[in-house]
Protein backbone atom coordinates (compact mmCIF):
# COMPACT_ATOMS: atom_id res chain seq x y z
CA UNK A 1 0.00 0.00 0.00
CA UNK A 2 1.57 3.47 -0.89
CA UNK A 3 2.36 5.85 1.82
CA UNK A 4 0.98 8.78 0.13
CA UNK A 5 -1.21 10.54 2.37
CA UNK A 6 -4.13 13.04 1.01
CA UNK A 7 -4.21 16.34 2.73
CA UNK A 8 -7.72 16.35 2.77
CA UNK A 9 -9.50 13.33 4.63
CA UNK A 10 -13.40 13.04 5.48
CA UNK A 11 -14.68 12.26 8.25
CA UNK A 12 -18.00 10.05 8.37
CA UNK A 13 -19.78 10.71 11.60
CA UNK A 14 -22.92 9.00 13.19
CA UNK A 15 -26.29 10.37 12.70
CA UNK A 16 -28.47 9.60 15.61
CA UNK A 17 -32.20 11.88 16.19
CA UNK A 18 -31.03 14.47 13.71
CA UNK A 19 -27.59 14.88 14.64
CA UNK A 20 -24.15 14.49 13.47
CA UNK A 21 -22.92 12.77 16.56
CA UNK A 22 -19.50 14.21 17.70
CA UNK A 23 -18.41 12.53 20.89
CA UNK A 24 -14.37 12.91 22.10
CA UNK A 25 -14.14 9.25 22.67
CA UNK A 26 -15.60 8.08 19.63
CA UNK A 27 -13.33 5.41 17.70
CA UNK A 28 -12.94 5.61 13.80
CA UNK A 29 -11.60 3.24 11.27
CA UNK A 30 -10.08 4.01 7.71
CA UNK A 31 -11.97 3.86 4.56
CA UNK A 32 -9.19 3.24 2.06
CA UNK A 33 -8.81 3.72 -1.92
CA UNK A 34 -8.33 0.39 -3.70
CA UNK A 35 -6.95 2.28 -7.04
CA UNK A 36 -4.17 4.11 -4.79
CA UNK A 37 -3.97 2.70 -1.42
CA UNK A 38 -4.31 6.06 -0.26
CA UNK A 39 -6.36 6.81 2.97
CA UNK A 40 -10.03 8.18 1.85
CA UNK A 41 -11.30 9.08 5.17
CA UNK A 42 -12.27 7.75 8.80
CA UNK A 43 -15.55 6.74 9.86
CA UNK A 44 -16.85 6.27 13.22
CA UNK A 45 -16.80 2.82 14.74
CA UNK A 46 -20.48 2.44 16.53
CA UNK A 47 -20.91 1.26 19.88
CA UNK A 48 -23.51 -0.98 20.88
CA UNK A 49 -24.92 2.31 23.54
CA UNK A 50 -24.97 4.13 20.28
CA UNK A 51 -26.91 1.53 18.42
CA UNK A 52 -29.14 1.36 20.99
CA UNK A 53 -29.38 5.60 21.28
CA UNK A 54 -30.52 5.02 17.51
CA UNK A 55 -33.02 2.61 17.55
CA UNK A 56 -34.46 4.14 20.36
CA UNK A 57 -34.42 7.70 18.18
CA UNK A 58 -36.05 6.11 15.64
CA UNK A 59 -38.67 4.23 17.81
CA UNK A 60 -39.45 7.74 19.18
CA UNK A 61 -39.82 9.12 15.93
CA UNK A 62 -41.82 6.32 14.47
CA UNK A 63 -45.60 7.31 15.73
CA UNK A 64 -45.43 10.85 14.80
CA UNK A 65 -43.89 9.79 11.02
CA UNK A 66 -46.88 7.30 10.94
CA UNK A 67 -49.23 9.83 10.87
CA UNK A 68 -47.64 11.99 8.61
CA UNK A 69 -49.71 12.07 5.48
CA UNK A 70 -48.23 10.08 2.61
CA UNK A 71 -48.11 13.14 0.36
CA UNK A 72 -45.75 15.07 3.25
CA UNK A 73 -43.64 12.09 3.21
CA UNK A 74 -43.39 11.74 -0.23
CA UNK A 75 -42.42 15.56 -1.05
CA UNK A 76 -39.12 14.79 1.38
CA UNK A 77 -38.62 12.27 -1.37
CA UNK A 78 -39.33 14.01 -4.17
CA UNK A 79 -36.92 17.06 -2.35
CA UNK A 80 -33.95 14.12 -1.93
CA UNK A 81 -34.12 13.47 -5.79
CA UNK A 82 -33.58 16.85 -6.62
CA UNK A 83 -30.29 17.07 -4.15
CA UNK A 84 -29.17 13.82 -4.87
CA UNK A 85 -28.83 15.44 -8.61
CA UNK A 86 -26.74 18.18 -7.26
CA UNK A 87 -24.39 16.37 -5.23
CA UNK A 88 -24.27 13.63 -7.85
CA UNK A 89 -20.68 14.10 -9.23
CA UNK A 90 -19.17 14.67 -5.08
CA UNK A 91 -21.08 11.61 -4.14
CA UNK A 92 -19.91 9.47 -7.28
CA UNK A 93 -16.35 10.27 -6.90
CA UNK A 94 -16.25 9.43 -3.30
CA UNK A 95 -17.93 6.13 -4.02
CA UNK A 96 -15.21 5.62 -6.69
CA UNK A 97 -12.92 6.19 -4.07
CA UNK A 98 -13.96 4.05 -1.35
CA UNK A 99 -14.82 1.07 -3.76
CA UNK A 100 -13.42 1.65 -7.11
CA UNK A 101 -16.13 1.38 -9.69
CA UNK A 102 -15.30 3.44 -12.13
CA UNK A 103 -16.77 6.93 -12.24
CA UNK A 104 -19.61 6.47 -15.02
CA UNK A 105 -20.63 3.63 -13.21
CA UNK A 106 -21.36 5.47 -9.32
CA UNK A 107 -23.01 8.64 -11.54
CA UNK A 108 -25.29 6.29 -13.25
CA UNK A 109 -26.05 4.71 -9.56
CA UNK A 110 -26.49 7.97 -8.10
CA UNK A 111 -28.74 8.32 -10.80
CA UNK A 112 -30.72 5.27 -9.75
CA UNK A 113 -30.54 7.24 -6.11
CA UNK A 114 -33.11 9.44 -7.54
CA UNK A 115 -35.17 8.04 -9.87
CA UNK A 116 -36.02 5.77 -6.90
CA UNK A 117 -36.77 8.37 -4.80
CA UNK A 118 -39.15 9.59 -6.87
CA UNK A 119 -40.50 6.40 -8.12
CA UNK A 120 -41.06 5.33 -4.30
CA UNK A 121 -42.83 8.75 -3.89
CA UNK A 122 -45.58 8.15 -6.66
CA UNK A 123 -45.92 4.78 -5.07
CA UNK A 124 -46.82 6.03 -2.04
CA UNK A 125 -50.23 7.16 -3.81
CA UNK A 126 -50.77 4.09 -4.39
CA UNK A 127 -50.39 2.07 -1.37
CA UNK A 128 -53.91 0.75 -1.71
CA UNK A 129 -56.05 -1.41 0.16
CA UNK A 130 -59.05 -3.67 -0.34
CA UNK A 131 -62.38 -3.47 0.56
CA UNK A 132 -64.06 -7.02 1.41
CA UNK A 133 -67.92 -7.57 1.16
CA UNK A 134 -69.02 -7.93 4.46
CA UNK A 135 -71.55 -10.78 5.16
CA UNK A 136 -73.61 -9.03 7.31
CA UNK A 137 -75.64 -6.14 6.84
CA UNK A 138 -74.63 -3.04 8.25
CA UNK A 139 -71.12 -3.77 8.11
CA UNK A 140 -68.29 -2.71 6.27
CA UNK A 141 -64.71 -4.83 5.90
CA UNK A 142 -61.59 -3.53 4.79
CA UNK A 143 -57.95 -4.17 4.75
CA UNK A 144 -54.70 -1.19 4.88
CA UNK A 145 -51.25 -1.82 5.01
CA UNK A 146 -49.23 -0.83 8.29
CA UNK A 147 -46.25 0.18 8.56
CA UNK A 148 -44.29 -1.89 11.02
CA UNK A 149 -42.15 0.28 12.79
CA UNK A 150 -38.29 0.64 13.17
CA UNK A 151 -36.56 -0.65 10.27
CA UNK A 152 -32.97 -1.90 10.09
CA UNK A 153 -31.56 -1.73 6.74
CA UNK A 154 -27.94 -3.04 6.34
CA UNK A 155 -26.17 -3.08 3.21
CA UNK A 156 -23.26 -4.02 1.05
CA UNK A 157 -20.33 -1.95 -0.39
CA UNK A 158 -20.81 -2.66 -4.34
CA UNK A 159 -23.92 -0.69 -4.77
CA UNK A 160 -22.63 1.78 -2.11
CA UNK A 161 -26.19 3.98 -2.60
CA UNK A 162 -28.62 2.13 -4.68
CA UNK A 163 -29.17 -0.88 -2.74
CA UNK A 164 -29.53 1.56 0.40
CA UNK A 165 -32.01 4.01 -1.72
CA UNK A 166 -34.61 0.74 -2.52
CA UNK A 167 -34.77 -0.12 1.27
CA UNK A 168 -34.50 3.24 3.22
CA UNK A 169 -37.11 4.96 0.29
CA UNK A 170 -39.69 1.97 0.38
CA UNK A 171 -39.31 1.94 4.39
CA UNK A 172 -40.06 5.53 4.47
CA UNK A 173 -42.90 6.23 2.00
CA UNK A 174 -44.71 3.47 4.17
CA UNK A 175 -44.16 4.66 7.13
CA UNK A 176 -41.20 3.51 8.92
CA UNK A 177 -38.37 5.17 10.66
CA UNK A 178 -35.09 4.12 9.79
CA UNK A 179 -31.55 2.73 11.22
CA UNK A 180 -29.29 2.49 8.28
CA UNK A 181 -25.78 0.14 8.84
CA UNK A 182 -24.15 0.44 5.62
CA UNK A 183 -20.99 -1.44 4.65
CA UNK A 184 -17.40 0.05 6.18
CA UNK A 185 -15.83 -0.26 2.94
CA UNK A 186 -18.47 2.28 1.86
CA UNK A 187 -18.99 4.63 4.92
CA UNK A 188 -18.29 7.71 3.54
CA UNK A 189 -20.70 7.67 0.25
CA UNK A 190 -23.28 6.49 3.43
CA UNK A 191 -22.24 9.42 5.16
CA UNK A 192 -23.00 12.05 2.12
CA UNK A 193 -25.66 10.16 1.21
CA UNK A 194 -27.85 10.85 4.74
CA UNK A 195 -26.11 14.59 4.44
CA UNK A 196 -28.63 14.67 1.08
CA UNK A 197 -31.66 13.34 3.25
CA UNK A 198 -31.14 15.73 6.09
CA UNK A 199 -30.75 18.56 4.30
CA UNK A 200 -34.56 17.56 2.87
CA UNK A 201 -35.83 18.80 6.54
CA UNK A 202 -36.93 15.26 7.65
CA UNK A 203 -37.79 15.46 10.92
CA UNK A 204 -35.04 14.11 13.64
CA UNK A 205 -34.93 10.26 14.20
CA UNK A 206 -36.88 9.16 11.11
CA UNK A 207 -33.53 8.33 9.32
CA UNK A 208 -29.87 7.12 11.57
CA UNK A 209 -27.04 6.02 10.58
CA UNK A 210 -24.89 3.72 12.24
CA UNK A 211 -21.07 2.80 11.05
CA UNK A 212 -19.19 0.44 12.37
CA UNK A 213 -18.10 -3.24 12.41
CA UNK A 214 -20.74 -5.50 10.54
CA UNK A 215 -20.75 -8.63 12.86
CA UNK A 216 -20.95 -6.04 16.21
CA UNK A 217 -23.56 -3.67 15.27
CA UNK A 218 -25.43 -6.38 12.72
CA UNK A 219 -26.16 -8.83 15.55
CA UNK A 220 -27.69 -5.74 17.70
CA UNK A 221 -29.95 -4.70 15.60
CA UNK A 222 -31.08 -7.98 14.48
CA UNK A 223 -31.55 -9.23 18.01
CA UNK A 224 -33.06 -5.82 19.05
CA UNK A 225 -36.86 -6.03 20.33
CA UNK A 226 -37.77 -2.50 19.12
CA UNK A 227 -36.57 -3.11 15.48
CA UNK A 228 -39.30 -4.65 14.22
CA UNK A 229 -38.09 -5.51 10.26
CA UNK A 230 -34.37 -6.20 8.78
CA UNK A 231 -34.02 -5.74 5.02
CA UNK A 232 -30.54 -6.95 4.27
CA UNK A 233 -28.37 -7.42 0.65
CA UNK A 234 -25.49 -9.11 0.99
CA UNK A 235 -23.83 -12.56 1.06
CA UNK A 236 -25.40 -15.80 1.68
CA UNK A 237 -23.47 -16.25 4.64
CA UNK A 238 -24.34 -13.56 6.73
CA UNK A 239 -27.81 -13.57 5.49
CA UNK A 240 -27.92 -16.84 7.23
CA UNK A 241 -26.75 -15.58 10.51
CA UNK A 242 -28.91 -12.37 10.32
CA UNK A 243 -31.63 -14.79 10.17
CA UNK A 244 -30.78 -16.71 13.03
CA UNK A 245 -30.12 -13.43 15.62
CA UNK A 246 -33.62 -12.43 14.15
CA UNK A 247 -35.66 -15.19 14.85
CA UNK A 248 -36.19 -15.45 18.96
CA UNK A 249 -38.04 -11.29 18.33
CA UNK A 250 -40.02 -12.76 15.88
CA UNK A 251 -38.61 -10.36 13.13
CA UNK A 252 -39.52 -9.53 9.52
CA UNK A 253 -36.54 -10.32 7.46
CA UNK A 254 -35.97 -9.58 4.09
CA UNK A 255 -32.56 -11.11 2.50
CA UNK A 256 -31.45 -10.17 -1.35
CA UNK A 257 -27.90 -12.63 -1.44
CA UNK A 258 -25.29 -13.93 -3.83
CA UNK A 259 -25.69 -15.25 -7.09
CA UNK A 260 -23.99 -17.87 -9.44
CA UNK A 261 -25.03 -16.65 -12.41
CA UNK A 262 -25.78 -17.94 -15.84
CA UNK A 263 -25.25 -16.91 -19.48
CA UNK A 264 -26.66 -19.72 -21.30
CA UNK A 265 -26.16 -19.28 -25.23
CA UNK A 266 -27.59 -22.09 -28.09
CA UNK A 267 -26.55 -22.76 -31.21
CA UNK A 268 -29.03 -20.78 -32.62
CA UNK A 269 -27.74 -17.23 -31.06
CA UNK A 270 -26.55 -14.37 -32.10
CA UNK A 271 -23.22 -14.51 -31.01
CA UNK A 272 -22.33 -11.24 -31.21
CA UNK A 273 -24.70 -9.89 -28.99
CA UNK A 274 -24.09 -12.68 -26.54
CA UNK A 275 -20.21 -12.05 -26.36
CA UNK A 276 -20.99 -8.36 -25.97
CA UNK A 277 -23.85 -8.98 -23.02
CA UNK A 278 -21.54 -11.87 -21.23
CA UNK A 279 -18.81 -9.13 -21.21
CA UNK A 280 -20.76 -6.00 -19.78
CA UNK A 281 -22.28 -8.73 -17.42
CA UNK A 282 -19.27 -10.34 -16.17
CA UNK A 283 -16.85 -7.57 -15.99
CA UNK A 284 -18.71 -4.35 -15.12
CA UNK A 285 -18.27 -3.42 -11.53
CA UNK A 286 -14.52 -5.72 -11.75
CA UNK A 287 -17.49 -8.96 -11.55
CA UNK A 288 -18.48 -7.96 -7.92
CA UNK A 289 -22.33 -7.47 -9.12
CA UNK A 290 -24.39 -10.12 -6.95
CA UNK A 291 -25.88 -10.63 -10.80
CA UNK A 292 -22.34 -10.58 -12.53
CA UNK A 293 -22.08 -13.10 -15.00
CA UNK A 294 -19.98 -15.70 -13.84
CA UNK A 295 -20.55 -18.82 -15.84
CA UNK A 296 -21.26 -18.72 -20.11
CA UNK A 297 -23.23 -22.53 -21.17
CA UNK A 298 -22.58 -22.91 -24.25
CA UNK A 299 -23.99 -25.11 -27.00
CA UNK A 300 -20.92 -26.98 -28.17
CA UNK A 301 -21.06 -26.32 -31.72
CA UNK A 302 -20.58 -22.52 -31.18
CA UNK A 303 -18.09 -22.38 -27.93
CA UNK A 304 -14.84 -21.82 -30.20
CA UNK A 305 -16.69 -18.90 -31.76
CA UNK A 306 -18.08 -17.22 -28.75
CA UNK A 307 -15.01 -18.03 -26.58
CA UNK A 308 -12.81 -15.97 -29.28
CA UNK A 309 -15.50 -13.18 -29.46
CA UNK A 310 -15.61 -13.04 -25.85
CA UNK A 311 -11.91 -12.50 -25.55
CA UNK A 312 -11.63 -10.18 -28.08
CA UNK A 313 -13.86 -7.64 -26.44
CA UNK A 314 -12.63 -8.49 -22.92
CA UNK A 315 -9.20 -7.62 -24.48
CA UNK A 316 -10.11 -3.97 -25.62
CA UNK A 317 -11.57 -3.52 -22.17
CA UNK A 318 -9.56 -0.27 -20.25
CA UNK A 319 -8.69 -1.41 -16.54
CA UNK A 320 -7.44 1.76 -14.70
CA UNK A 321 -8.44 4.18 -11.69
CA UNK A 322 -11.80 4.39 -11.97
CA UNK A 323 -11.53 8.37 -11.58
CA UNK A 324 -9.57 7.98 -14.85
CA UNK A 325 -11.36 8.78 -17.69
CA UNK A 326 -11.78 6.02 -20.26
CA UNK A 327 -11.16 3.17 -17.63
CA UNK A 328 -14.13 0.97 -18.06
CA UNK A 329 -12.54 -1.79 -15.17
CA UNK A 330 -11.40 -0.59 -11.61
CA UNK A 331 -9.95 -2.68 -8.95
CA UNK A 332 -11.17 -5.05 -6.69
CA UNK A 333 -12.40 -3.75 -3.43
CA UNK A 334 -9.50 -4.70 -1.28
CA UNK A 335 -7.07 -7.40 -0.66
CA UNK A 336 -9.38 -10.15 0.66
CA UNK A 337 -11.13 -10.33 -2.66
CA UNK A 338 -8.06 -9.92 -4.85
CA UNK A 339 -7.10 -13.28 -2.53
CA UNK A 340 -10.22 -14.35 -2.83
CA UNK A 341 -10.28 -14.67 -6.62
CA UNK A 342 -6.46 -15.81 -6.83
CA UNK A 343 -7.31 -18.35 -4.77
CA UNK A 344 -10.19 -19.73 -7.48
CA UNK A 345 -8.76 -18.94 -10.30
CA UNK A 346 -5.79 -21.08 -8.98
CA UNK A 347 -8.48 -23.78 -8.37
CA UNK A 348 -9.82 -23.65 -11.24
CA UNK A 349 -6.62 -24.97 -12.90
CA UNK A 350 -6.16 -27.58 -10.55
CA UNK A 351 -9.53 -29.05 -11.29
CA UNK A 352 -8.56 -29.27 -15.24
CA UNK A 353 -9.78 -25.83 -16.12
CA UNK A 354 -7.90 -23.73 -19.20
CA UNK A 355 -7.18 -20.47 -18.73
CA UNK A 356 -7.92 -18.84 -22.14
CA UNK A 357 -7.27 -14.92 -21.33
CA UNK A 358 -6.24 -12.97 -17.94
CA UNK A 359 -5.49 -15.10 -14.89
CA UNK A 360 -3.09 -12.52 -13.43
CA UNK A 361 -2.99 -9.46 -11.58
CA UNK A 362 -1.96 -6.03 -13.49
CA UNK A 363 1.28 -5.37 -11.68
CA UNK A 364 1.63 -2.11 -13.31
CA UNK A 365 -0.89 -0.41 -11.74
CA UNK A 366 -0.43 -2.18 -8.09
CA UNK A 367 -3.08 -2.53 -5.59
CA UNK A 368 -5.97 -5.00 -6.19
CA UNK A 369 -6.37 -4.61 -9.94
CA UNK A 370 -7.18 -8.04 -11.64
CA UNK A 371 -7.45 -9.09 -15.13
CA UNK A 372 -10.60 -10.23 -16.88
CA UNK A 373 -9.94 -13.68 -16.65
CA UNK A 374 -12.15 -15.86 -18.82
CA UNK A 375 -11.69 -19.91 -18.32
CA UNK A 376 -12.50 -22.77 -20.34
CA UNK A 377 -12.76 -26.84 -19.51
CA UNK A 378 -14.82 -26.13 -16.27
CA UNK A 379 -17.53 -28.69 -15.59
CA UNK A 380 -20.73 -27.67 -14.03
CA UNK A 381 -19.74 -28.82 -10.55
CA UNK A 382 -15.67 -27.63 -10.43
CA UNK A 383 -15.30 -24.78 -7.72
CA UNK A 384 -15.19 -22.02 -9.86
CA UNK A 385 -18.77 -23.34 -11.40
CA UNK A 386 -20.21 -23.68 -8.20
CA UNK A 387 -19.18 -20.84 -5.99
CA UNK A 388 -19.66 -17.10 -5.70
CA UNK A 389 -16.37 -15.58 -6.72
CA UNK A 390 -17.50 -12.04 -6.73
CA UNK A 391 -14.47 -10.71 -9.23
CA UNK A 392 -13.81 -10.67 -12.79
CA UNK A 393 -13.67 -14.63 -13.93
CA UNK A 394 -15.94 -16.14 -16.19
CA UNK A 395 -16.18 -19.94 -16.18
CA UNK A 396 -16.76 -21.83 -19.77
CA UNK A 397 -19.25 -24.60 -19.70
CA UNK A 398 -20.42 -27.34 -22.87
CA UNK A 399 -23.15 -28.36 -23.06
CA UNK A 400 -24.98 -30.82 -26.08
CA UNK A 401 -28.39 -29.92 -25.62
CA UNK A 402 -30.95 -26.87 -24.08
CA UNK A 403 -32.00 -29.86 -21.54
CA UNK A 404 -28.26 -30.22 -20.36
CA UNK A 405 -27.87 -26.18 -20.51
CA UNK A 406 -30.91 -25.94 -18.20
CA UNK A 407 -29.95 -28.67 -15.75
CA UNK A 408 -26.20 -26.81 -15.31
CA UNK A 409 -27.66 -23.26 -14.83
CA UNK A 410 -29.98 -24.92 -12.73
CA UNK A 411 -27.82 -26.55 -10.85
CA UNK A 412 -26.26 -24.56 -8.36
CA UNK A 413 -27.47 -23.65 -4.53
CA UNK A 414 -28.41 -20.25 -5.92
CA UNK A 415 -31.24 -19.04 -8.11
CA UNK A 416 -30.60 -14.86 -8.90
CA UNK A 417 -29.80 -14.39 -12.67
CA UNK A 418 -30.14 -16.42 -15.87
CA UNK A 419 -30.13 -14.77 -19.46
CA UNK A 420 -30.85 -17.48 -22.37
CA UNK A 421 -29.73 -16.06 -26.32
CA UNK A 422 -31.36 -17.81 -28.61
CA UNK A 423 -33.31 -17.36 -31.71
CA UNK A 424 -36.14 -20.19 -31.34
CA UNK A 425 -38.98 -19.33 -29.80
CA UNK A 426 -39.69 -22.38 -28.05
CA UNK A 427 -36.31 -22.27 -25.98
CA UNK A 428 -36.87 -18.69 -25.21
CA UNK A 429 -40.15 -19.37 -23.79
CA UNK A 430 -38.70 -23.01 -22.01
CA UNK A 431 -35.80 -21.24 -20.29
CA UNK A 432 -38.56 -18.21 -19.12
CA UNK A 433 -39.93 -21.08 -17.31
CA UNK A 434 -37.69 -23.94 -17.19
CA UNK A 435 -34.66 -21.25 -15.20
CA UNK A 436 -35.18 -21.33 -11.46
CA UNK A 437 -34.37 -17.67 -10.87
CA UNK A 438 -35.72 -14.46 -9.81
CA UNK A 439 -34.26 -12.61 -12.53
CA UNK A 440 -34.77 -14.18 -16.43
CA UNK A 441 -33.40 -12.37 -19.67
CA UNK A 442 -33.77 -13.61 -23.11
CA UNK A 443 -31.16 -11.60 -25.37
CA UNK A 444 -29.90 -9.82 -22.53
CA UNK A 445 -27.19 -10.17 -20.39
CA UNK A 446 -27.62 -11.54 -16.75
CA UNK A 447 -27.07 -7.54 -14.44
CA UNK A 448 -29.94 -5.08 -15.52
CA UNK A 449 -32.82 -4.01 -13.30
CA UNK A 450 -35.68 -1.87 -14.17
CA UNK A 451 -37.29 0.70 -11.68
CA UNK A 452 -40.88 -0.39 -10.94
CA UNK A 453 -39.71 -4.23 -11.76
CA UNK A 454 -39.41 -6.36 -8.53
CA UNK A 455 -35.76 -7.39 -8.10
CA UNK A 456 -34.76 -10.60 -5.69
CA UNK A 457 -33.37 -14.01 -6.21
CA UNK A 458 -35.10 -17.85 -5.84
CA UNK A 459 -33.07 -20.70 -3.57
CA UNK A 460 -29.98 -19.60 -1.25
CA UNK A 461 -30.10 -16.01 -3.06
CA UNK A 462 -32.76 -14.97 -0.87
CA UNK A 463 -35.98 -15.72 1.15
CA UNK A 464 -38.77 -14.86 -1.16
CA UNK A 465 -38.91 -11.05 -0.64
CA UNK A 466 -38.44 -8.74 -3.56
CA UNK A 467 -37.51 -5.06 -3.96
CA UNK A 468 -37.33 -1.96 -6.00
CA UNK A 469 -41.25 -2.56 -6.96
CA UNK A 470 -44.21 -2.04 -5.01
CA UNK A 471 -43.68 -5.71 -3.76
CA UNK A 472 -41.10 -3.72 -1.67
CA UNK A 473 -44.19 -2.83 0.81
CA UNK A 474 -44.87 -6.84 1.02
CA UNK A 475 -41.21 -5.84 3.34
CA UNK A 476 -41.93 -3.01 4.87
CA UNK A 477 -45.71 -3.18 5.58
CA UNK A 478 -48.24 -5.57 7.00
CA UNK A 479 -51.77 -6.17 6.73
CA UNK A 480 -54.62 -4.74 9.47
CA UNK A 481 -58.24 -5.86 8.70
CA UNK A 482 -61.26 -3.77 9.79
CA UNK A 483 -64.54 -3.93 10.71
CA UNK A 484 -66.84 -1.34 11.04
CA UNK A 485 -70.49 -2.25 12.22
CA UNK A 486 -72.52 1.31 11.38
P1 LIG B 1 -21.39 -9.09 3.51
O1 LIG B 1 -20.04 -9.37 3.99
O2 LIG B 1 -22.45 -10.09 3.72
O3 LIG B 1 -21.79 -7.69 4.19
C1 LIG B 1 -23.01 -7.06 3.93
C2 LIG B 1 -23.37 -6.15 5.09
O4 LIG B 1 -23.55 -6.92 6.27
C3 LIG B 1 -22.29 -5.12 5.42
O5 LIG B 1 -22.90 -3.95 5.87
C4 LIG B 1 -21.54 -5.80 6.55
O6 LIG B 1 -20.85 -4.91 7.39
C5 LIG B 1 -22.67 -6.48 7.29
N1 LIG B 1 -22.23 -7.64 8.05
C6 LIG B 1 -21.09 -8.37 7.93
N2 LIG B 1 -21.05 -9.36 8.81
C7 LIG B 1 -22.18 -9.26 9.54
C8 LIG B 1 -22.74 -10.02 10.62
N3 LIG B 1 -22.11 -11.08 11.12
N4 LIG B 1 -23.93 -9.64 11.12
C9 LIG B 1 -24.58 -8.59 10.60
N5 LIG B 1 -24.12 -7.83 9.58
C10 LIG B 1 -22.93 -8.16 9.06
O7 LIG B 1 -21.41 -8.77 1.96
P2 LIG B 1 -20.46 -7.78 1.14
O8 LIG B 1 -19.11 -8.42 1.06
O9 LIG B 1 -20.57 -6.40 1.66
O10 LIG B 1 -21.17 -7.80 -0.28
C11 LIG B 1 -20.99 -8.81 -1.20
C12 LIG B 1 -22.15 -9.82 -1.14
O11 LIG B 1 -23.38 -9.16 -1.31
C13 LIG B 1 -22.10 -10.85 -2.26
O12 LIG B 1 -22.38 -12.12 -1.75
C14 LIG B 1 -23.20 -10.39 -3.20
O13 LIG B 1 -23.72 -11.41 -4.00
C15 LIG B 1 -24.19 -9.84 -2.26
N6 LIG B 1 -25.09 -8.91 -2.95
C16 LIG B 1 -26.39 -9.30 -3.21
C17 LIG B 1 -27.25 -8.46 -3.88
C18 LIG B 1 -28.68 -8.86 -4.17
O14 LIG B 1 -29.50 -7.99 -4.38
N7 LIG B 1 -29.03 -10.13 -4.18
C19 LIG B 1 -26.80 -7.21 -4.30
C20 LIG B 1 -25.48 -6.84 -4.03
C21 LIG B 1 -24.64 -7.70 -3.35
P3 LIG B 1 -19.25 -4.68 7.27
O15 LIG B 1 -19.00 -4.04 5.98
O16 LIG B 1 -18.93 -3.77 8.39
O17 LIG B 1 -18.62 -6.02 7.37
MG1 LIG C 1 -12.23 0.99 0.48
Amino acid sequence: MSNQIKTEILKGDLYINGKWVNEPDQSYFESLNPATGELVGVCAAASPAQVDTAVAAAEKAYSSWKNTPIPERASYLTKAAQLFELRREELARVMTMEMGKVLTESLGEVGVVSATAQYMAGEGRRLFGETVPAGFSGRNVRMVREPLGVAACITPWNFPVALASYKIFSALIAGNTVVWKPASEVALSAKIFVEILAETGLPEGVVNLITGSGSKVGRKLAEHQAVKVISFTGSTEVGQQLAEMSCKTLKRISLELGGKNAVIVLKDADLDKAADGIVKSAFTTTGQRCTAASRVIVERPVKEQLVKKIVQLTKSMKIGNGLEEGSQIGPLVNEDQLHTVERYVQKAIEEGGNIVSGGQRVNELGSFYYEPTIIENVRPNDSIAQEEIFGPVLAIIEVDSYEEAMEVNNGTIYGLSTSIYTNSLHYANRGASEAVSGLVYINNGTSNAEMGVAFGGMKMSGNGHREVSHHAFDVMTEWKSIYTNY
